[in-house]
């Protein structure tokens, strides 16, 4: 039996009044078993794993999982589909994430660099590939009000963007770029590239959905996926709306899993990652999971070290103090 044992934390992050309350009400449907949670296998099909944390970063009670088989960590017990669904639409969720409306939100403004930022490195990582011009199509699922589109708007390709969101996609209309509210069901057609910004750590079953993807992908077509990279795990990047977490192995493996094969990847926002593949039918290489599993264990044990010393000196009151001291 591994030793591993669950973190006893009250969240890692400072909430203020808004989030706090928004946390306990999500946290009190739990206790009174009003939000359904079901068990699911990991993405290797194995049901054996470790215990990483109880809550989220944010206090909220969800448990965090690592596969003893192939280190790929998820969130078990989860949200069923339905609650998944509520989950993103209800108030409580918007408040804990940004503690203000969308109207209010710096996202607002689509042509601010710094919401430009993102289109531009996915713009300059897929031209070494490819050109893109105005004989390109291109969609972008999960694209939010539509930012990282923009860039490849100006360059003259035909863009599409899709979102489960509501307010943010009405958005990026009235800002001029074509984008739909809807699901991975509502995609039609085929397109040169396919992007799928910070998505994928959002998937239910993420290997399905790949393969769903890819039946919307051209011949030669490239696939860019980023995500958060978890080899920089924290207790700050847990959270309930993300469903499974990746490394570079893992991710690499379950990709090839849904039939493509990588063919760039790099660091993408300091502690991410992103992968650029294109089709390509091969078996996916075992060795990468037990990689994957060997760093993940060993990552695990580095985080848990640090996050006690910081809880520790936060007790102490010494947290503050020591960071302004690291800071001069
Ligand atoms: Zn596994």
């Amino acid at each position: 039996m591994n030793k591993l044992q669950t973190l006893d934390y009250q969240g890692i992050l400072d909430l203020n009044q808004v989030q706090l309350n928004a946390r306990n009400k999500l946290n009190e449907r739990i206790q009174n078993k009003k939000i359904i949670f079901e068990d699911v296998s990991c993405l290797c099909g194995s049901n054996e794993y470790d215990v990483i944390s109880s809550i989220d970063r944010y206090g909220l009670e969800q448990q965090t999982v690592i596969c003893k088989d192939c280190g790929l960590i998820r969130s078990n017990p989860r949200y069923i589909q339905e609650e998944y669904k509520l989950f993103y639409e209800t108030d409580e969720y918007r408040l804990l994430y940004e503690s203000n409306s969308i109207k209010e939100c710096a996202m607002v403004n689509f042509d601010a660099a710094e919401n430009l930022k993102d289109g531009q490195n996915i713009i300059q990582i897929i031209s070494k590939f490819k050109q893109i011009d105005n004989s390109v199509n291109i969609l972008e699922f999960g694209c939010g009000g539509g930012w990282n589109l923009i860039p490849f708007v100006r360059r003259g390709a035909n863009c599409i963007g899709i979102d489960y969101g509501k307010e943010y996609t009405q958005l990026g209309r009235e800002y001029g770029l074509n984008i739909l509210q809807g699901s991975l069901e509502s995609v039609k057609g085929k397109y040169d590239i396919i992007i799928l910004s910070h998505v994928l750590e959002h998937f239910l079953d993420p290997i399905s959905d790949l393969k769903e993807i890819k039946s919307h992908l051209c011949e030669n077509g490239l696939l860019y996926i980023s995500v958060p990279n978890i080899t920089n795990l924290s207790l700050a990047q847990i959270q309930s709306a993300h469903t499974y977490y990746f490394c570079p192995d893992n991710l690499q493996y379950y990709v090839q899993s849904a039939g493509f094969k990588i063919i760039d990847y790099g660091k993408s926002q300091n502690i991410h990652m992103y992968g650029l593949f294109k089709r390509g039918d091969i078996a996916p290489d075992i060795n990468l999971l037990s990689l994957s599993k060997k760093n993940m264990y060993r990552v695990i044990k580095q985080m848990k070290v640090i996050t006690y010393i910081k809880l520790m000196l936060k007790k102490l009151h010494l947290f503050e103090i020591l960071k302004t001291i690291l800071k001069r």
